[in-house]
């Protein structure tokens, strides 16, 4: 598939970094033209990867992929590696030119087999994989609030996605806000597989591997597509988005079974390496339902405090519509209750700790990192069960969040505090002021719930075992039925 424009003829916007790729689909080199106006009459500067290091884990040797940087005849190019920094000194008219090139070859560092394979782009022979953050340079100048993307030359016929647009051909160039162009993800590959559902009438992509017929193929995932996705969508009664993607692709250099991923929003990136068992299962369905907990509605917060409700709720609705669809069961339910979350968060030894001390040891505590997961899904499982003794059964925390969500849009506000919680709460026949306490005393300071006081619905039985509480259900309960609704 060859296209090719000559960069100074089309004529670029003023606003706009316009970035052309070609690849031969046999090397590990991504080729980047960046094509631009200059603004500034002396130089242009830009930064290359995430300066979140942390965050993206595997980006502090980053610029050591780049490669054969050189800038249009004319200009001169200062490279300054530690700052990750390109200066580019014009001596000529526009348009700018600036080439690099992106060598892909997997790197992994021992420890860092999920974060350099899943944040580093991976690309080899027939495949490469790339994020944003890693492909667009970083412009301080904010006239350059657009970034466009097309291919020079791609490689004949190869199966191709990139998250802007799931039906985009290579040729078909992607105009992306700055602010937006971290989140785009770009594959192609002679093994990708493609295909498409309609959810409600909204097209859902599933990409796997063709190569990989043993762990993760497209029937795997089909269940997601025809029973989670839609169970989620009525969940919130929401059937308006533009597209959604899963990508599930394998880690190459990983001996464990193991799995992690990249929300990007419209859709979700996983890498994993063995087989789909229940981890895994419970991963994809908690990152994709992030599109309405952690997005959609979302607490105002300075660091993490507020994760019981973006991570912990989540993740409870998250194995609701897997409950509700028959795709775990009883005994897979319980026993992620119990040792997922009940057994784990009672015995932590971080426990009781403020939700407002978590992100200063996020990283570094295997305990810190959970807390407020297990914390969230706990009280969340609680507010479900007071919902429906409150209302003899006609409504759940379904109603709950419903309700929050059409407070959130009656005030028009970006975030939702906890006076609406409280408020949705109040709704749903629970006293106001008492959620509100709970929030502060259970999910702000970090008390425990004894759920020796606690009623239940007559299904769930909790009972202490060596101090912890474990989780039953009544012979005859129905899974299924309990996270059902009515209406
Ligand atoms: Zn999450």
């Amino acid at each position: 598939m060859a296209h090719s424009t000559d960069p100074g003829r089309s004529r670029i916007p003023a606003n706009q970094l316009d970035y052309r790729l070609a690849w031969d689909g046999r090397s590990t080199k991504l080729i980047v033209d960046l094509c631009y106006n200059a603004n500034s009459k002396d130089s242009t500067v830009f930064i290359y990867g995430d300066l979140n290091g942390d965050i993206m884990g595997g980006q502090n040797e980053i610029f050591q992929i780049l490669e054969n940087i050189y800038v249009g005849a004319g200009d001169s190019l200062i490279v300054r590696p530690k700052e990750r920094k390109l200066v580019i000194l014009h001596k000529s008219g526009d348009p700018k030119r600036l080439h690099y090139e992106i060598n892909g070859a997997l790197l992994v560092e021992k420890g860092k087999e999920r974060p350099d394979q899943l944040f580093r782009p991976v690309i080899s022979e027939g495949s490469l994989y790339i994020l944003g953050f890693d492909l667009f340079m970083n412009s301080a100048d904010t006239t350059y609030n657009l970034c466009s993307v097309s291919w020079d030359k791609a490689p004949a016929g190869m199966p191709y996605f990139i998250s802007t647009s799931p039906t985009a051909a290579p040729v078909d160039k992607q105009i992306v806000p700055a602010s937006e162009k971290g989140n785009v993800l770009m594959l192609m590959g002679a093994d990708l597989l493609i295909k498409k559902y309609e959810v409600y009438r909204i097209p859902y992509y599933a990409i796997t591997t063709k190569s990989n017929t043993i762990n993760i193929t497209q029937k795997t995932l089909a269940p997601f597509f025809t029973k989670f996705f839609p169970s989620t969508r009525d969940f919130w009664q929401d059937y308006k988005s533009p597209y959604y993607f899963l990508s599930v692709q394998p880690l190459l250099k990983t001996a464990i079974s193991t799995c992690t991923g990249y929300n990007i929003g419209i859709g979700f990136s996983m890498k994993y390496s063995g087989p789909f068992d229940f981890t895994k299962m419970e991963v994809v369905a908690h990152e994709t339902s992030h599109s309405w907990i952690g997005e959609a509605l979302q607490f105002y917060q300075e660091g993490m405090e507020y994760n019981w409700f973006h991570e912990g709720f989540d993740d409870y609705i998250a194995v609701y519509n897997l409950a509700r669809t028959g795709m775990i069961d009883k005994a897979a339910y319980l026993k992620y209750v119990n040792e997922e979350r009940l057994k784990p968060h009672y015995m932590s030894p971080v426990r009781t700790a403020p939700a407002d001390s978590v992100q200063q040891y996020f990283w570094t505590s295997y305990e810190y990192e959970n807390l407020l997961y297990r914390r969230g899904f706990i009280y969340a499982f609680y507010l479900d069960n007071q919902v429906r003794l409150a209302t003899d059964g006609r409504e759940n925390i379904r109603d709950f969040l419903l309700d929050l969500y059409k407070i959130k849009l009656r005030d028009k506000k970006k975030f939702i505090s906890v006076d609406d919680f409280a408020e949705a709460a109040a709704n749903c026949h629970l006293s106001k002021k008492q959620v509100a306490d709970e929030v502060d005393s259970y999910l702000r300071k970090g008390k425990l719930l004894d759920f020796q006081q606690i009623k239940l619905i007559k299904e769930f039985h909790m009972h202490y075992e060596n101090g912890l509480p474990v989780l039953t259900m009544s012979a005859g309960a129905d899974l299924q039925k309990i996270y059902d609704w009515q209406n």
